[in-house]
């Protein structure tokens, strides 16, 4: 641990502060991603088969996008914020400094192993906080060219990259050093884990999870436009999306048609095999390849349904659902299997979605406005669209999390900024003026408190 100890050593030498020292870090790690584009790409396809275009948009183009508005806004992100002060304190003046937290640990899942390492860091280092980087292992080829940029970009006393396997590496990390934010994406079930560790010293955390995002399709929806929105994020990166639809509900009146909608787009995405396609991707590894085949199993299969072992490859599968039962039902997807369960009547729809509490998404077709309004409010979930799927989260407007147990806190844009820093209040008040009104004994003056006080 002696080298964790080193960042806090250099955090507190106040050499992370200053607006020139944060904007020249962002200015080298967006230099440095941009040197490293073709490592980025080869690497992602390696790991993951991701095409070039699919990285651009969801890994390094991402990541750029979001640096190039911290560069921009840093500086107005960083002033302090004057707000206006109560009667009570009259003459006083009030304002709100944003500040560092100290050194943070920021660890990551596979599925996006650029961009969910790389993009909270662009938040820690805009907020002028040291950081600690723990990447998945089980994406070794981007892990290695993110050690290349991070070790060739920046001082280990200042971003420290840490390698290994998370269930021995994250708790000797945790258990041996005291931080002061733990910013984890990943699944819920170490999400746990993450909290018990962080609560013994009572460190905050922002946690990023997962959970079963419903896509419901109602009478309303304009399916071709529809089928065209949830096929495109469900089968990117082979279904193995946080925000992707985990299943669909939809409305028996249109069923047929959205099914046929939906067998016509991924034909026209990935052709007629696309295991041959360039821009379809294969499953991490083998563990995760036995857990989505046997979800092949738990209803009637639509489209697809092929899979190879040898090439981790599962087809985009469409499979109707009846019996809720089943595991498919029960955890996560998080692959290019596609559930379709039919409903008649919208509160049969929201008992489907409410067995699984809190989600990180939720998409809604419908061209009627009120419909969509009800459909909204009648979910607790993180974030999510109005015929759409999956893109809210490219809005770096938009505060990016979940709630419950698909997370706690958020960020991207100025949300990043804000998660890792320390929002001082400060309160000056003058010296010219000083009511003994204020001061005990208060024989009397309870009258004049119930108005200053209301
Ligand atoms: P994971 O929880 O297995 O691993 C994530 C990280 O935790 C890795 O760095 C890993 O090394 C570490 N880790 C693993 N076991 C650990 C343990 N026992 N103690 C401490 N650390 C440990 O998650 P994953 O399989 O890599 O990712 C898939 C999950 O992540 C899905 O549930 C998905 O929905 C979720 N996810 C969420 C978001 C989001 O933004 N909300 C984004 C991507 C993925």
């Amino acid at each position: 641990m002696e080298s964790v100890q080193a960042l806090r050593q250099y955090f507190e030498t106040g050499a992370t502060q200053s607006y020139t020292f944060r904007l020249a870090q962002l200015e080298k790690l967006k230099a440095s991603v941009q040197q490293h584009e073709v490592d980025i790409f080869e690497a992602l396809h390696k790991d993951l088969r991701k095409s070039k275009e699919e990285c651009w948009i969801t890994e390094n183009g991402f990541f750029l996008s979001e640096i190039g508005v911290a560069i921009k806004q840093l500086k107005s992100w960083m002033q302090p914020k004057k707000v206006t002060t109560n009667l009570l304190n009259f003459p006083s003046k009030s304002y709100i400094v944003p500040e560092p937290l100290g050194v943070t640990l920021i660890i990551s899942p596979w599925n996006y192993p650029f961009q969910l390492l790389l993009t909270p860091l662009i938040g820690a280092i805009a907020a002028g906080n040291c950081v600690v980087l723990k990447p998945s292992e089980l994406a070794p080829a981007t892990a290695a060219v993110i050690k290349k940029i991070i070790e060739s970009t920046f001082d280990k006393n200042y971003i420290l990259y840490v390698e290994g396997d998370g269930a021995t590496v994250v708790p000797e990390l945790m258990n041996n050093f005291v931080f002061d934010h733990v910013f984890y994406t990943g699944s819920t079930a170490v999400g746990k884990i993450i909290y018990s560790l962080a609560a013994k010293n009572l460190v905050p955390v922002t946690l990023e999870l997962g959970g079963k995002s419903p896509c419901v399709v109602t009478a309303n929806a304009h399916i071709d436009i529809a089928a065209k929105r949830i096929a495109m994020p469900k089968f990117s990166n082979a279904g193995q999306m946080c925000v992707a639809p985990d299943y669909i509900l939809v409305h028996r009146s249109v069923k047929d048609a959205l099914i046929d909608a939906l067998k016509k787009n991924i034909q026209s995405f990935f052709g007629d095999n696309p295991q041959q396609s360039d821009y379809y991707g294969r499953i991490i590894n083998a563990k995760q390849f036995d857990r989505l085949c046997q979800y092949l199993q738990d209803g009637k299969i639509l489209m697809g349904g092929q899979f190879d072992h040898t090439d981790l490859y599962i087809a985009p599968t469409l499979i109707e659902i009846t019996d809720l039962n089943k595991g498919i039902m029960q955890d996560e997807i998080f692959g290019p299997i596609l559930p379709i369960i039919t409903y008649d009547d919208d509160a049969a729809a929201l008992k489907i979605i409410a067995q699984h509490k809190n989600p990180l998404a939720m998409y809604v077709f419908t061209n009627n406005t009120t419909e969509e309004q009800q459909w909204i409010k009648a979910v607790p979930f993180g974030g999510g669209c109005i015929n759409n799927a999956s893109l809210h989260l490219t809005n770096h407007r938009l505060p990016f999390g979940g709630r419950g147990a698909s997370g706690l806190g958020n960020y991207h844009g100025r949300f990043s900024f804000d998660t890792f820093s320390h929002k001082k209040a400060i309160m000056k008040t003058p010296n010219w003026l000083d009511l003994a009104l204020k001061y005990p004994p208060y024989t009397g003056k309870l009258s004049l408190f119930k108005k200053a006080i209301k």
